[in-house]
């Protein structure tokens, strides 16, 4: 099939760990070379963030990502995006009405995306399948007045919702936060993330440890609603341990990274400072070694929409403490393949790492189901595959040719 990935701010080529590039990038890119590989015609457009891009580079993994001219050509937050859709959408429609490549099926992800995909799809008579990654709605009941998203996102998701021809939920829990927006449940289809089972895998080179010390690992965006406070104070509880937390900018600039700052700073007020180590963005061909390294890999964020992390770490055959949010309590099964806690809750994620750590026999049980749900369940194959059973679905749905909106 002829396929569109739309992914206005989150590139598949681009250097993860940042404020706003984390798991739809690797989502997108690990998608489109899934498919690739299943012998599809993929293309991802994503803005053009910088002056020196050329229009279409092809990736090492057999897909297409063309920069679309919309907005400044530099880098800007995604928050500050929503005027440039329509631009993005004229843009997609120019290009597919006048060129010799039309798509078959628009995949949209993220929410404005799919204002510009619903758009160009609309005129050129593509169908469109939108994945939101996260929600307005939840967003907002957790961030409050910190949320600087746009002020019309949730009513602008809604009729996203009931627009396009269909929408993948990634875990259970977003299905019942959709239907609540008010997306008809016939609309929507739950197909999880998969995790590239060959860079994360149990066998391979391993980052070094100090002997002696167990590693509890944490990896994300260095964002407040990732939890890293919860850990470093969960710490305290855990003696003999050490806290690596991999993301933010790169290691040289974390010095002038205000979060960062921040972490340290509570570090050192919680007496745990020379156990806890930022290593900053770290490649996504390197995670694995980081992974390996670990004892157990915490992952505490306030809410997830899915958490490619934890996948990432099972599949690495390493046990998961994570909070009881979103995706995480699809991935991880309670006592089976790591422990659950509350979010914010740094007692009682520091009672579950100090108890799981003092318990050998328990890792390495939660290590080899983890393994073994992540291969049986999550492979990116059969995630692409099912994907296509819907793009193949939706296009077969005869629609007026090319209408004019
Ligand atoms: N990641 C990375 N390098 C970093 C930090 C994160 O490659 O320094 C990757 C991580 O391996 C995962 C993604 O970024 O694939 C984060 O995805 P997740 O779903 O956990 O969080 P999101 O960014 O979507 O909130």
């Amino acid at each position: 099939m002829r396929i569109a990935m739309i992914s206005e701010h989150a590139s598949p080529l681009a250097v993860l760990g940042g404020e706003d590039a984390g798991g739809q990038n690797t989502h997108v890119a690990e998608l489109s070379a899934a498919l690739a590989a299943a012998g599809h015609d993929v293309r991802v457009y994503t803005r053009q963030d910088a002056v020196d891009l050329p229009v279409t580079v092809r990736s090492p993994d057999g897909y297409a990502v063309v920069h679309v001219p919309a907005g400044p050509a530099e880098p800007l937050a995604k928050d500050a995006l929503l005027p440039y859709m329509a631009q993005f959408g004229e843009w997609l429609t120019d290009r597919w009405r006048g060129g010799d490549w039309v798509p078959e099926v628009i995949h949209a992800h993220f929410w404005m995306s799919g204002l510009a995909g619903l758009a160009a799809g609309r005129r050129v008579g593509v169908p469109v399948v939108q994945t939101y990654h996260a929600l307005g709605a939840v967003k907002r009941r957790h961030q409050g007045v910190q949320d600087t998203s746009p002020a019309r996102r949730v009513s602008y998701e809604r009729e996203l919702g009931r627009s396009v021809d269909r929408v993948v939920a990634q875990c259970s829990d977003e299905v019942g936060e959709l239907v609540r927006l008010g997306v008809p449940r016939s609309r929507v289809t739950v197909i999880p993330s998969g995790v590239n089972l060959g860079t994360f895998a149990p066998l391979g080179p391993a980052a070094e440890v100090h002997p002696g010390r167990h590693r509890v690992l944490t990896v994300g965006r260095l964002v407040e609603r990732k939890g890293f406070q919860t850990v470093i104070r969960a710490m305290a509880l855990v003696p003999d341990a050490e806290c690596v937390v991999v993301g933010g900018p790169p290691v040289g600039l974390l010095e002038s990274d205000p979060y960062a700052r921040r972490l340290r700073a509570l570090a050192g007020s919680c007496g745990v400072a020379d156990r806890v180590r930022l290593v900053g963005a770290v490649p996504r061909e390197e995670m694995g070694r980081w992974y390996r390294s670990a004892d157990v890999l915490v992952a505490a964020p306030w809410y997830e929409p899915f958490g490619l992390t934890p996948l990432e770490a099972m599949a690495c055959g390493v046990p998961v403490i994570g909070t009881a949010v979103g995706g995480i309590k699809d991935t991880v099964v309670e006592g089976v393949t790591g422990d659950l806690v509350p979010a914010r809750d740094p007692q009682a994620l520091g009672t579950a790492i100090r108890r799981l750590l003092d318990d050998r026999i328990r890792r390495f049980a939660y290590a080899t189901e983890a393994l073994e749900r992540a291969r049986r369940r999550y492979s990116w194959a059969a995630t692409a595959e099912r994907l296509v059973g819907v793009y193949t679905e939706v296009a077969a749905v005869h629609r007026p040719h090319r209408v004019v909106a």
